[in-house]
């Protein structure tokens, strides 16, 4: 895996804040399982869940995203569709809201992770790991 210096695109491709080399995921979003992290960064031996529970912040990000996919579902329908009725407001949101599901639970976790983890990067780090 190649290093990515900018923080920013090292989040968007959801890599380690600490080293931005190894994946905080370890399976695809498209898996079933795709919200499992191993325990440490497998570059730089990073934990990535820095305390118990780190992860139900997350849940506060996630809602953040999932309003601001209802707005914009709701905004496209009213406008492309030219407001049609409510059953299609609801159909088109739920729609939305599931098939962007594993990309808001991954995203919420790592935004989460780069804000709170108290983690900063280190360019060196995955030559100084001791894994
Ligand atoms: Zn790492």
């Amino acid at each position: 895996m190649s290093r990515i210096d900018s923080s920013a695109l090292a989040l968007l491709d959801l890599r380690c804040p600490r080293c931005h080399e190894g994946k905080i995921f370890s399976t695809s979003a498209l898996s079933t399982r795709f919200s499992a992290m191993p325990a440490h960064c497998a570059v730089c031996g990073q934990a990535l869940e820095p305390e118990p529970g780190f992860y139900w912040g997350a849940m506060y990000v996630s809602y953040g995203f999932t309003v601001a996919i209802f707005v914009v579902v709701g905004v496209l329908l009213y406008y492309l569709a030219g407001d049609p009725p409510v059953w299609v407001y609801v159909l088109g949101v739920t729609v939305a809201v599931l098939l962007t599901t594993p990309l808001v639970i991954r995203y919420s976790r790592a935004l989460m992770l780069y804000l709170f983890g108290g983690i900063s990067y280190n360019p060196n780090a995955a030559s100084q790991s001791q894994r």
